[in-house]
């Protein structure tokens, strides 16, 4: 995948991280899997600012399968909430079933960042397995942050504000 040209606009911008481990019917190999995810977000109405490469890496947990993964960075007139419901019609289009969890997924595609900051706003924790951005384990994991660090290395998290940059050297390359 490569940078897109697309118009930038003053709307709201979401970095979104998209994984696959499992081959898709239609589309192919998990790697074409992201592809066309790619499109569907694009078709779904998010304006694409850029894609990043994508990453083949080591699967988590036991699902025994290899990954493939990228990041893109959009914008969208919509809220987290409003984001993740495409997301999530994305996902099922694709023929991704609820509680997946480490095995066998053909679509992941998890809000990373976004320019508003921190969802929920202000002190509050999202509640458990609720929405919250930036995506709680995004500093951790570097099948995120490597992608990401190719489109938007100096992007900073509103917890601390280290850039995509700092956290990558700070992962310790945990799961490649
Ligand atoms: P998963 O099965 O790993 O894709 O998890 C999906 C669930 O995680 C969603 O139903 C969301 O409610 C929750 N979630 C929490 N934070 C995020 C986030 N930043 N992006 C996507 N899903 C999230």
């Amino acid at each position: 995948m490569s940078r897109t040209s697309g118009a930038s606009t003053n709307r709201t911008r979401y970095a979104i991280a998209l994984g696959s481990n499992r081959r898709h019917g239609r589309y192919g190999a998990p790697a074409d899997v992201l592809r066309a995810a790619i499109t569907a977000m694009a078709d779904a109405g998010l304006t694409m600012e850029a894609c990043a490469p994508i990453l083949h890496s080591v699967a988590i947990g036991p699902g025994g399968r290899g990954f493939a993964n990228s990041a893109a960075i959009v914008s969208a007139p919509l809220d987290p909430p409003a984001l993740l419901a495409a997301l999530k019609r994305i996902e099922r289009a694709f023929g991704r079933r609820r509680g997946q969890r480490w095995g066998a997924r053909v679509i992941d595609l998890d809000i990373v960042l976004w320019s508003g900051g921190r969802w929920p706003a202000g002190p509050r924790r999202a509640a458990a397995g609720r929405l919250a951005v930036p995506h709680i384990q995004m500093r951790r994991r570097d099948f995120v942050l490597i992608p990401l660090a190719r489109i938007a290395a100096e992007w900073r998290e509103p917890w601390n504000g280290r850039s995509v940059r700092q956290l990558l050297g700070q992962s310790g390359r945990r799961y490649l």
